[in-house]
């Protein structure tokens, strides 16, 4: 039967066919459930409207009534000939002087706009004046925005040339200031040229979503039960919704906002879980009941105990590999954290039931990087591996071939060749993948299909880019997460300390000391694409000045970038690994890969323009050997608020699970490193997993107590839960994503 929710759009009095498609190509509206829960995503409060003269740069967002007085249009010079000059006072100070970029367009002309690159918008309210400046949507804007007319404008005060301006502020009319029912408060809700040009302005959605609640709510169920709501404290849907839109005070506006909120993140969660315990029921995988005695050998003849961290992970693999499901695991643990070692050992119990395993990097080096480790603990062992990259040779190539395919090679280590390449196991058992690479639909199939006797193999993901629990928790879907949360014993911690070119003499000194005790130095400069000409003259400039107090023969310096060729690279690299060079000067390139125990000063040049996670990855190349090792974080003396916080908080911990938490609180989810293309399984409405984690934890542990009370949720109180999950917003179907 269908319900008043999911009647389409333009069956709501008000809507009609033509409004209809605007909102669902411009909001992705097509029922009336869908326009309920478009949330408005700010609501003006009509006790904070200020007057111009009391606005200050250091203020929040804030909103103003005013007048339009005067529009002004900039653009290309060359396409305004005969106005050159016209707007070189408007030009930042630091402007280039005879090259005026921008120059006034001539009122009495008709407006070309592809030209324009720039409008200010003077308004004001009696008590003063403010400039407002457009870069985008200025056709609109200025067909909008009349001198004359009275506008509700919202946005962020700054001071520019010593004048306050504000880019590109919000502007609403004076209507949506007016009394709406009972509501103190007005939502605000995304809109678009296309939606004002028909008709749809923030007043009319306001009436729409009015009408829409109306249709709705007197035969609305609730989706989360009743004993929920009363243990969480938590508002029915009705309330809820009503006062997302129109709120009755600010507080009924928060307990709103905090039970859409938590339904998001439960139910969400909810269907992860259910699709896990479902997972687990049915997938197959190769049981392998033995430790055996390759793992026994090497682990009695390692060259150190393992730390508490690195066993409870060990024994969480063995639970998963013997249990004779398909393991699928991620494995986090910092830089150092010593991951290959149970990568190793997790191989090796595959080889002790008669399994073969191979171990995936991302590049060529960290390939053979990972060969010689391996190679070393598998000595007492016997076991044999190979390995096999994109560069391997024939002769090599095809004696990998054989060995896989007749089972004399236990371990291959390699590439994406590994997979791509016609590689046949005699009996894969387990696939470990370096640095959270992720397999598309076709390689996963291709690597399942690889496994011995047709069953998936065991895998086992490991990353050194710490994601927050709560992110790793709703991204991988059906992935269980190991930690390893501890360092192996006698890690000295690296001191951090920020500078500013004031102290670099005094950086100078303590370098010379460092080296005069036998240390090395790494110094490091930021590189990014679109200033790329500029970051290698500073590299330079930088190589210059260092050569320069630190003379040869006293003092050796090697450097390396991206732009060397290939041995120039190899041999400066060599020559300080080797210790014949004291300092190495780079770009970010040695982020990945160098291990010289002996570095113990990291000089990170520029700092302000790195993230932290990559920040907290350079740092990680010091710290490795049994000196106390320092960082130094060289920063100008200005610097935004945002890139203030990562320095302080670079120098407050090492702990890279607290950074990435952080990290993903200033920055949001989004941005956090190696999950940008994996993107969340469903869209989250109105939760953020970056602001609202100890929520996500509490709906997640709330989910859990539920389905195992219920795994099934055929309980008579937990119908609307079923009901819920049978939605198509949580019918999570993509997890080709995940391992
Ligand atoms: P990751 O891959 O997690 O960055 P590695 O596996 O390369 O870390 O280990 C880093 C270093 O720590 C290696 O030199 C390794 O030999 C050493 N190591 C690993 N586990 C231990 C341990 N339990 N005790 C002491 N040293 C260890
Ligand atoms: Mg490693």
């Amino acid at each position: 039967m269908k319900t008043a929710w999911d009647t389409e759009i333009q069956y709501l009095p008000g809507v009609g066919p033509r409004r209809a498609a605007v909102l669902s190509s411009e909001l992705g509206i097509l029922t009336v459930g869908d326009l309920v829960s478009t949330y408005p995503f700010r609501h003006i409060d009509r006790s904070g409207v200020m007057k111009i003269a009391e606005l200050r740069p250091e203020m929040a967002c804030v909103q103003f009534t005013a007048k339009v007085l005067r529009v002004e249009l900039f653009g290309t010079q060359s396409m305004t000939a005969g106005q050159s000059g016209a707007g070189i006072g408007d030009l930042p100070a630091d402007g280039m002087p005879g090259k005026a970029l921008q120059s006034r367009f001539d009122p009495s002309k008709p407006v070309k706009f592809n030209l324009v690159k720039r409008m200010s918008v003077m308004v004001g309210d009696g008590t003063g004046e403010i400039e407002l400046v457009f870069f985008k949507g200025i056709k609109w804007m200025y067909a909008r925005l009349k001198p004359g007319l009275e506008f509700l404008f919202f946005g962020k005060p700054a001071a520019f040339n010593g004048r306050l301006n504000i880019v590109h502020p919000e502007v609403d009319s004076l209507a949506s200031l007016q009394q709406n029912g009972q509501s103190r408060m007005t939502g605000v809700y995304n809109s678009t040229e296309k939606l004002k040009n028909s008709g749809i302005t923030g007043k009319v959605m306001g009436k729409l979503v009015s009408n829409a609640l109306e249709m709705v709510l007197p035969t609305l169920k609730d989706s989360l039960p009743e004993y929920l709501r009363a243990e969480r404290g938590l508002p029915d849907i009705k309330f809820a919704l009503r006062n997302i839109h129109f709120p009755e005070s600010a507080a009924a506006l928060e307990k709103a906002r905090w039970r859409l909120k938590f339904e998001e993140l439960f139910l969400l969660q909810l269907s992860l879980l259910k699709y896990r315990f479902h997972h687990k029921k049915v997938s197959v995988g190769i049981a392998m009941p033995k430790v055996g005695d390759a793992f026994n050998r090497c682990f009695e003849t390692l060259p150190f105990p393992l730390t508490g961290a690195q066993k409870r992970v060990i024994r969480e693999i063995r639970d998963d590999m013997k249990s004779g499901r398909q393991m699928n695991r991620l494995l986090q643990g910092d830089v150092g954290s010593g991951k290959t070692m149970v990568a190793v050992l997790s191989a090796l119990i595959a080889i002790g039931n008669g399994y073969q395993a191979c171990i995936m990097a991302p590049t060529e080096v960290l390939a053979r990087q990972h060969y010689r480790n391996i190679c070393r603990y598998l000595e007492p062992t016997g076991v044999k591996a190979a390995i096999l990259t994109g560069s391997s040779r024939a002769a090599e190539r095809r004696e990998a071939h054989a060995g896989l395919e007749d089972g004399s090679i236990g371990i291959i280590v390699g590439t994406h060749a590994l997979i791509e390449d016609n590689v046949l196991f005699s009996r894969l058992g387990l696939c470990i993948v370096d640095e959270q690479h992720r397999f598309g639909v076709e390689q996963r199939a291709r690597l399942w299909a690889k496994g011995c006797g047709g069953i998936a193999p065991h895998v086992l993901v490991m990353t050194a880019t710490p994601i927050p629990r709560t992110l790793a928790m709703t991204l991988y879907g059906d992935l269980e997460v190991s930690v390893i949360d501890e360092l192996p014993p006698g890690r000295k911690p690296v001191q951090t300390i920020h500078a500013t070119e004031a102290k670099r003499p005094a950086l100078f000194r303590f370098m010379k000391e460092q080296i005069a005790l036998g240390r090395q130095v790494f110094i490091v400069y930021p590189l990014i694409f679109e200033s790329e000409k500029m970051d290698y003259k500073n590299l330079q400039l930088g190589y210059e000045q260092i050569v320069e107090a630190f003379p040869f023969p006293d003092y050796k310096t090697a450097m390396v970038h991206g732009q060397q060729p290939n041995d120039e690279k190899k041999f400066n690299m060599d020559a300080f690994a080797a210790g014949r060079a004291d300092i190495l000067v780079a770009t970010s390139v040695i982020e990945v890969g160098v291990d010289v125990p002996n570095a113990s000063v990291m000089v990170i040049e520029s700092a302000e323009r790195f993230g932290l996670s990559q920040l907290h990855q350079l740092r990680g190349r010091v710290g490795r050997g049994s000196e106390k090792s320092f960082c130094v974080l060289m920063t100008d003396y200005k610097m935004s608020k945002e890139s203030r916080q990562r320095i302080e908080l670079m120098c407050r911990t090492e702990d890279g699970f607290l950074l990435a938490e952080e990290d993903m609180k200033m920055r949001g989810p989004g941005d956090i490193e190696g999950t940008q293309q994996s993107g969340l399984p469903v869209n989250l409405k109105i939760a953020s997993l970056a602001a609202d984690g100890l929520m996500l934890n509490d709906a997640r542990a709330y989910a859990e107590s539920v389905l195992k009370r219920d795994p099934e949720l055929d309980a008579p109180e937990n119908a609307c839960l079923k009901e819920a999950m049978s939605r198509d917003r949580y019918q999570i179907k993509d997890y080709s994503k995940i391992s």
